[in-house]
């Protein structure tokens, strides 16, 4: 189904600058590091694409970005390391890809590699509250969803699909395979 129409939203600059950023920004830019962000969600969808995005920025060549100085402090290092990336990968907590649609106006989208973590394992769609699933729960779950991500980027997953995640595809994963 087509979205409602875009739509924009007003943002304060700043002068500020996080100096431990603007230090990781240059690292992993230099260092050519794939950034990996979640919708950082405040639910327990939010939080396993949070774990998850966590657990996949340990392997290489990734490493965590952050929604945060990429949407509203556009000139720190991490905002132009991620929109100068080869890609970036998004694990998004549920269908409505809140980081996922953000992301495909900030950085072109066949740079785009999106992914759904509920599609992934499926489950705690009537909870809201993080710690209503218990902690090693949450981990096993949020283990789960790194490796499905891992696994569909190590065959090369690439690029948005047009209409959100399809059933063809590995789960989870939103955008089209080489
Ligand atoms: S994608 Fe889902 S879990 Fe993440 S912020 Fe949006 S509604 Fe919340």
């Amino acid at each position: 189904m087509k979205p409602k129409s875009d739509f924009s939203i007003k943002i304060e600059g700043t002068v500020g600058s996080c100096p431990v950023g603007e230090k990781w920004g240059s690292q992993n830019a230099r260092e050519g590091k794939i950034p990996v962000i979640s919708c950082e969600g405040a639910c327990i969808r939010g939080e396993i694409a949070r774990l998850a995005a966590n657990l996949v920025s340990k392997e290489e060549p990734y490493r965590r970005g952050c929604h945060g100085e990429m949407f509203t402090v556009p000139g720190s290092a991490i905002a132009q390391w991620m929109r100068a990336s080869e890609k970036v990968v998004v694990i998004d907590g549920c269908f409505l890809q809140c980081h996922g649609r953000v992301m495909k106006h900030l950085v072109a989208e066949e740079r785009l590699v999106l992914f759904d973590a509920l599609a992934v394992y499926k489950k705690y769609t009537d909870l809201f509250d993080i710690e209503a699933v218990p902690e090693a729960e949450r981990r096993r779950v949020a283990r789960l969803v790194a490796d499905t991500v891992i696994s569909a980027l190590g065959k090369g997953a690439k690029g948005p699909a047009s209409s959100g995640c399809g059933s063809a595809q590995p789960a989870g994963f939103c955008g089209r395979e080489k």
